[in-house]
């Protein structure tokens, strides 16, 4: 089915419960920008959000693949994580850097931990074939900017 088929249906309902929208294009986008902007939300919903409004197909947590990835393009070979900053130690940012100011030896260790089983895994996708993208939680504003990463490297070929 083409998407214009797909859309058609639709534009009729939302032309008959609120006639004040005057395009469907317009109410489509500021829906998405809604969504995407909506207070209260992981970075990961936030993620998944962005790629349902993009109409792309993936499978969540696939555990079939190394490190159990937040998004799976199988078809495409290619994963997307999505990474809060202070847990996965973002090197370029301030919250990657932050540490907590008691129980330091037991955070460093942890978060240490974190970090190497993050390289880990890529290496071990890599091997395997799969392409990846890493999305840092202090990435996600714009969601437009991130939209354009997720489009490039979903068209890119072969791997990282
Ligand atoms: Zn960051």
């Amino acid at each position: 089915m083409s998407d214009n088929q797909t859309d058609a249906p639709l534009f009729d309902i939302i032309m008959v419960c609120s006639p004040a929208m005057d395009t469907l294009t317009r109410a489509q986008r500021s829906e998405r920008m809604r969504l995407v902007k909506s207070r209260g939300t992981t970075p990961e919903l936030l993620v998944k959000r962005l790629l349902k409004s993009m109409r792309l197909k993936f499978n969540t947590h696939d555990a079939s693949v190394p490190g159990s990835p937040d998004f799976v393009f199988r078809r495409q070979g290619k994963v997307i994580f999505v990474h809060g900053c202070f847990w996965h130690r973002h090197a370029s940012c301030h919250n990657g850097r932050r540490l907590p100011k008691s129980r330091l030896d037991f955070w460093k260790i942890k978060l240490d931990k974190n970090r190497r089983r993050d390289l880990r895994i890529l290496r071990q996708l890599n091997r395997l074939g799969w392409s990846y993208l890493v999305i840092w939680e202090c990435q996600l504003n714009p969601p437009e900017r991130i939209e354009k990463r997720i489009r490039v490297f979903l068209k890119k070929r072969g791997t990282n």
